[in-house]
């Protein structure tokens, strides 16, 4: 079985620090509960950024420096967000790609009727243009999995050639709009990860922990972190993003998984991610 990755998200688009005092918001926060994070076993960093009044953002300017900043402290894994603003155009979900040369960002693979109120846009255009570009700049691509048909979608995104195996999945459960947990759900979803690709999970709010439990039984890596889940345990609020690793780690351990490193996921992915620590080629 492969080793398994923990992945953090420690900020994300909704969630503000008047839910969670801890969602660290700024780049120096962002990149100082990675670092925590990163010690406790956390090998690849999910980002996404806000601007100045706190709300989520795409400017180009603040991925550079929270990347940055997060490359000076730790070698953890980058994965840029290309969804990190619901009202943001195709270029500028794209714009940050080319500069930071981030290791991964995530492909959200279908439209999606976001939280019953917004539109989540990911038009066949822009996967397109997005796939190509990851290609180009030897960008791993997460794809993000929120409903069944965004699979289909994606196993005809890798017989376009637009997505290349092994491919790396992310599902998600328990969003509104999306598809909800249980465990038939999730072991159908599972199922359909094409052979030879990897992937992890994870479920929003209270699915948090039964979707961590099964991903890591059943081989596949969990994320975890304030972007998704801002509860430790029942009417619980987490301490820190690095609280939620470590409950991650020790129950991976627990389970008997080897728990992945960054440079393990740099050797996983070495076949779609030539992006490397500060720009080197992996
Ligand atoms: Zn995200």
């Amino acid at each position: 079985m492969d080793k398994a990755i923990i992945t953090i998200a420690p900020t994300g688009e909704d969630t503000t620090r008047e839910m969670n005092p801890a969602v660290p918001i700024t780049p120096a926060e962002i990149a100082e509960s990675v670092y925590e994070c990163y010690q406790a076993g956390a090998s690849i960093a999910h980002i996404h950024v806000r601007n100045d009044a706190e709300k989520p953002t795409m400017e180009t300017a603040k991925f550079i420096e929270t990347c940055e900043r997060i490359r000076e402290k730790c070698d953890i894994v980058l994965n840029v967000t290309t969804s990190g603003d619901i009202t943001a155009g195709d270029e500028i979900r794209m714009a940050h790609l080319p500069i930071i040369k981030p290791e991964m960002a995530t492909f959200d693979c279908g439209t999606m009727n976001w939280g019953y109120s917004e539109i989540m846009y990911n038009s066949p255009n822009f996967l397109r243009k997005l796939g190509k570009l990851d290609q180009e700049l030897g960008i791993k691509p997460e794809v993000e999995i929120f409903d069944f048909g965004m699979m289909d979608q994606a196993v005809n995104y890798i017989k376009e050639g637009i997505l290349q195996k092994p491919v790396h999945f992310q599902l998600i459960f328990g969003t509104k709009g999306g598809v909800q947990y249980d465990p038939e759900m999730m072991w159908a979803l599972v199922r359909r990860v094409p052979e030879g690709c990897t992937w992890s999970a994870f479920g929003v709010g209270r699915y948090h922990i039964p979707v961590m439990t099964q991903a890591l039984l059943w081989g596949g890596g969990a994320r975890v972190g304030l972007e998704d889940n801002i509860y430790y345990s029942h009417g619980v609020k987490a301490e820190s993003n690095t609280q939620l690793v470590e409950r991650a780690v020790r129950l991976a351990k627990e389970l008997q998984r080897e728990v992945a490193t960054s440079d393990d996921v740099r050797e996983m992915f070495k076949a779609n991610m030539k992006n490397h620590y500060k720009g080197k080629e992996n």
